[in-house]
């Protein structure tokens, strides 16, 4: 017994899973502002909570001696403070540390912020705790105005580039600070103030403006934020700093960042901190670059540095995926070369790869690239800029990566010796594992598949969809049930519902590191990006490649492992589990505390969970059985029947395909247990209620269709649920208890007869009173007696009973007393402990999760402390009666890794899930183990 147990009934070990954040109950002041740029940061990587991730990594990469743009950090405590209780106070409490921030960075950089004559130039980023790519706002350039634009083009030498700086810098204060970006489908108002000033000049492209063009679009931009904001554009840089500063803060509550926290499990007062940097420029010249690297390969796991970059640009660029990027590496650039079917001769002129342009740069990014992995002992996503060959690393965190990669990245990192086993565990995401279940296109059908373009491999995977072209509209199609391929020349963070929605994503330009890519691996969907053989006409709403045209809601199917596009839809088939993944779940049952078993009740369901590792069958629900085509018809009979004789007769049919069914499972879990639930649902289940069917029923059965009708009647029920179900219908029908028991014995006799090692646990459903489970029990055993007598021969089995009624978990020590085990039935005990309806919920639970009136649905996720409480209770009442009373659960929480945390926490020992959970469940399981050991060894 885990000795947390003992402290019921007081329920504070229910240790929750998220903490949440940790607030000091200290009187000390709060610091708001930590500095780094000058090898002594303020902060440190384990300050992610306070700093947020991008903050905590700056900090800590300035400590370790790379070259970071120096800066300050505000808090996540400073965005909370700003959303409670409003600019001005939370202004008044940090300005002081702001102004302290920004006087060490001018001095670090030996320049002015607003000097006429030498400015610094910042940027403004936010930064979450977990990273939230492209869902909060950033400004840059700020410090511009008519004389710091001036200044600072004279002081670089390049005027034509600060007023190219100054006019994106109004661009973004207009879209972030003023709140001015187009509605999705608007014409934006500054893309066509560009559109006008090309066509007037008589150029093509924005870099062919003059330094005069960028002057007169600089009024023109300022003219439109006054036009349509009362306050307009600022030229005073620190109302700039301010007004960027607080729209940050403002972002994390913006529509985008709202449902990616939903999506990803994000709490909603964690807040941003914001990052306020010295400006560095990757597109002052053709000696500055900026890019994204990833230590290893975020889609496969591989070990191999790659990513793209591109010369003369901003972050943003590589990432909207405008402009075709390129490789950082020779091999990565040829690879990509050939995948693409560009010629070696075009790759060298019109794309070469870092190494080629600038060696010494690249392989100072490779560098960093190591030392950081090492440091943080995982894959590393890092952004970089170039200005004039001096590399800066802007930004690193864990790279997202793939199920497949997140698998491989972690054992591969345990072999290097990187990493221990427990911490391989616990870098493994539960809910990706499920990708590596997903199936995948059949090789032999896609040899022969309609082949119709290329793309880059960015997410793995198959899928097969109609074509949409709008996030919209794959959001509309999915409601309806449809299966949808959303088709976009780039995505945008606006797009992410529609990302969500639609099965697969393809797009047409974009890298590796694209938004569509990036985000698309994050969510473990397909997607193929910078299919350039592709073009899409959003207005005839169809794609054309070569002489072909496809509709929207014409079938294609996406190949993310290999970057190829199919025209149709492609048959899949199941994915096997070997390799790495197969080493982790060895590895996760070496570590596991809980066994985990299999919620199955055929052969084919039993064999699956086998092969994912199953030890053993926690629930065989028998009534699924009675659906089966040869058992429906005897079955009704019975119901129909009105004498116990006509009962038996009935029954007499139903025997021998029982106890086929039974030796079916007893012999693919050879050695493992079988817990067989007796019958448990009402009866009106099992005979239709459309006239048609009741009509055919009568025929089969000989009987009027009236009496079918009459009988349907008589067994409806106002609350079936609570009606004449479980144990209920055994006591009713003794000689229903009497069969199944008789099949599942004689089955385990002739099993065992094989040479084949049986383990038969028989399961009581529904009881609340030790007298229920009393008066099944003896009709099991006294049926068990008579097969052994008639077959001369016995076996060993339990007869144990389902805690699903709260009465049961209370009295658990009297029941524990006759039942040989316990098994918790969640799904019961949670619909009878909260009173919610398991088939009704839906009515009002969005509306509960809504209102946070519950923060999860307690049917996924058990309710540790009402529902929980419960489960801790008589788990202490049974084993106090016998410390190894054996306990397990077969409810839907079997499969959730949060439930499965708590079933670890008090002591179970096992968990039973679906067969397609099992993975899931073995990898959940280790990881409890490993949590709960630290937990207790940090009471001790
Ligand atoms: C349960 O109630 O948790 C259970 C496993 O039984 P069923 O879902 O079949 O009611
Ligand atoms: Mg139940």
């Amino acid at each position: 017994m885990t000795g947390l147990l003992s402290k019921l009934p007081g329920n504070d070990f229910f240790i929750g899973i998220d903490q949440g954040v940790f607030r000091s109950k200290s009187n000390t002041v709060k610091k708001y502002v930590y500095t780094f740029g000058d090898g002594q940061a303020e902060g440190n990587a384990g300050m992610k909570a306070l700093l947020g991730g991008k903050g905590a990594n700056l900090a800590e990469m300035n400590l370790i001696g790379l070259p970071v743009p120096p800066g300050f950090t505000i808090t996540t405590e400073a965005c909370l403070l700003y959303t409670k209780e409003g600019r001005e106070a939370c202004k008044m409490a940090i300005e002081e540390e702001v102004m302290e921030g920004l006087a060490k960075l001018e001095q670090i950089m030996a320049s002015k912020f607003g000097d006429p004559t030498h400015p610094l130039l910042l940027s403004v980023r936010s930064g979450a705790r977990e990273s939230m790519p492209g869902m909060m706002d950033t400004v840059l350039n700020i410090g511009l105005n008519d004389e710091t634009a001036r200044a600072f083009g004279k002081r670089i030498g390049k005027e034509r580039f600060a007023y190219d700086a100054y006019r994106r810098l109004i661009q973004m204060y207009g879209d972030v600070v003023l709140g001015l970006k187009a509605e999705k489908g608007a014409e934006d108002l500054f893309d066509q103030e560009m559109e006008r000033m090309k066509k007037l000049r008589g150029v093509a492209h924005d870099n062919e403006l003059t330094l005069e063009d960028l002057e007169e679009v600089v009024r023109k931009f300022k003219a439109i934020l006054a036009d349509n904001h009362e306050k307009g554009f600022t030229a005073n840089p620190m109302e700039q700093l301010w007004n960027a500063i607080f729209a940050v803060f403002e972002s994390w509550d913006n529509d985008r960042a709202k449902v990616y926290r939903k999506l990803n499990g994000i709490p909603d007062d964690w807040g941003t901190a914001v990052n306020v940097q010295a400006m560095v420029f990757g597109n002052l010249d053709n000696d500055s670059a900026t890019g994204v690297a990833f230590t290893r390969n975020a889609a496969t796991g591989e070990n191999v540095f790659n990513g793209e970059f591109l010369i003369n640009a901003q972050g943003e660029d590589v990432v909207a995926g405008i402009r075709t990027p390129q490789e950082i590496t020779l091999a990565g650039s040829r690879d990509w070369a050939e995948r693409t079917g560009v010629s070696e001769e075009d790759r060298q002129r019109k794309f070469p790869s870092l190494e080629e342009l600038m060696p010494e740069a690249c392989s100072e990014l490779i560098e960093c690239g190591r030392h950081l992995e090492d440091h943080y002992r995982d894959m590393q996503d890092m952004e970089f800029t170039i200005q004039q060959k001096k590399l800066w690393i802007l930004q690193t965190r864990n790279g997202k990566r793939t199920g497949a990669a997140m698998v491989k990245i972690a054992m591969d990192m345990l072999e290097e010796g990187l990493i221990d086993e427990e911490t391989t565990l616990l870098r493994i995401q539960p809910s990706k594992v499920d990708e590596l279940l997903h199936p995948i296109f059949d090789d032999d059908a896609s040899d022969f598949a309609d082949l119709i373009a290329h793309g880059l491999p960015a997410s793995p995977g198959a899928a097969s969809g109609q074509i949409v072209f709008f996030a919209d509209d794959a959001e509309e199609w999915a409601g309806k049930g449809m299966k949808t391929i959303l088709v976009r020349n780039e995505t945008s963070p606006e797009d992410i519902q529609g990302m969500v929605a639609a099965e697969g994503i393809l797009t047409t330009r974009g890298g590796m590191t694209s938004h569509a890519a990036i985000v698309a691996r994050g969510m473990g969907k397909c997607c193929i990006s910078g299919a350039g053989e592709i073009n899409v006409d959003y207005k005839a709403r169809t794609i054309t490649v070569g002489d072909r045209v496809f509709n929207e809601g014409d079938w294609i199917s996406l190949n993310g492992t290999t970057g190829e596009i199919f025209s149709g839809k492609l048959p899949t088939i199941d994915a096997e589990i070997s390799g790495e993944f197969e080493a982790l779940l060895s590895l996760s049952d070496k570590h596991a505390r809980m066994d985990v078993r299999a919620n199955a009740d055929s052969r084919m369901d039993a064999t699956v969970a086998r092969e994912f590792g199953a030890k053993g069958i926690g629930l065989a629900r028998t009534e699924h059985m009675f659906f089966e085509a040869d058992q429906i018809i005897p079955m009704r009979e019975m119901i129909m029947a009105e004498t116990t004789k006509a009962r038996r007769d009935a029954l007499r049919k139903i025997l021998p395909i029982q106890r086929k069914d039974m030796e079916d499972l007893f012999e693919v879990m050879d050695g493992y247990h079988v817990t067989i639930r007796l019958l448990d649902p009402p009866l009106h289940e099992f005979i239709p209620k459309e006239k048609e069917n009741q009509e055919e029923i009568a025929k089969a059965l000989g009987l009027p269709v009236d009496q079918i009708r009459t009988k349907v009647r008589q067994l409806q029920e106002i609350n079936p649920m609570l009606g004449h179900r479980g144990c209920r219908l055994g006591i009713s029908f003794p000689e229903v208890t009497e069969v199944q028991a008789r099949a599942i014995i004689e089955a385990a006799i002739s099993i065992k007869r094989k040479g084949l090692k049986v383990l038969p646990e028989i399961m009581v459903p529904l009881v609340g009173k030790v007298g229920e489970f009393v008066n099944q029990e003896k009709i099991v055993r006294q049926t068990a007696e008579q097969v052994f007598a008639e077959q001369g021969e016995r076996i060993e089995y339990k007869v144990g009973t389902m805690i699903e009624v709260p009465r049961a978990a209370v009295t658990a020590d009297e029941i524990a007393e006759k039942a040989e085990f316990f098994s918790f039935g969640t799904n019961d005990l949670t619909q009878l402990t909260l009173g919610f309806s398991r088939d009704d919920v839906g009515s009002f639970l969005p509306l509960y999760l809504k209102e946070r009136i519950i923060s999860y649905d307690p049917f996924k996720r058990i309710d540790e402390e009402g529902v929980g409480y419960l489960v801790a209770l008589a788990v202490k009442k049974a084993r106090a009666k016998d410390p190894d009373f054996p306990l397990g659960i077969c409810g839907e929480h079997g499969g959730n890794p949060e439930s499965i945390q708590f079933f670890e926490n008090v002591g179970l020992d096992y968990v039973s899930c679906s067969p397609f959970r099992v993975p899931v469940a073995r990898i959940a399981a280790a990881q409890a183990t490993i949590r709960q050991r630290v937990m207790v060894d940090a009471k001790v």
